[in-house]
């Protein structure tokens, strides 16, 4: 993709912080970080969201998302890692080339989810929603 950010960085026509790199996986530093040593992985073929991403090139992904949560544990003493993917621009995706956020964190990083839960009324709800996502799973 021409236009795509991140094409651009595996071309090598925008330069990047690499970490990794093999035939179908880049991880590079993610520019504006969350914590200092954010990552991101991404495949080297184009695909915008998680869900248009075939299985293979997934589980490529995933693998290199260990490889470097681990590496920021081991060189940088990350107490703990936080995985983050969004898909579409309502759940906060910017770029549109399927990417993982790979976040180290440590007890004095100051970052902090504003993960607020919001209850559902009554068990029944929670059923509906759930019968919903059952009725619609593809094999
Ligand atoms: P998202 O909001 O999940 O689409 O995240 C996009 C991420 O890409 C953000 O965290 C940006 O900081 C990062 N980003 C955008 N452009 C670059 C770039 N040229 N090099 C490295 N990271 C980038
Ligand atoms: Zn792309």
């Amino acid at each position: 993709m021409t236009d795509c950010i991140f094409c651009k960085i595996i071309a090598g026509t925008i330069p990047s912080t690499k970490l990794y790199e093999d035939d179908d996986v880049l991880a590079f530093m993610d520019i504006g970080p969350l914590v200092h040593g954010h990552a991101l992985v991404i495949p080297k073929a184009h695909y915008n969201l998680l869900m248009d991403t075939p299985d293979d090139v997934l589980a490529k992904v995933i693998a290199v998302v260990r490889r470097i949560a681990r590496a920021q544990q081991a060189g940088l003493g990350a107490d703990g890692v936080n995985i983050h993917q969004a898909n579409g621009s309502t759940a906060g995706q910017v770029v549109g080339h399927l990417h993982v956020h790979v976040v180290p964190r440590f007890a004095d990083d100051g970052h902090h989810w504003n993960w607020t839960p919001r209850p559902y009324a009554d068990a029944s709800e929670a059923a509906a929603l759930a019968e919903r996502i059952r009725a619609a799973l593809l094999p």
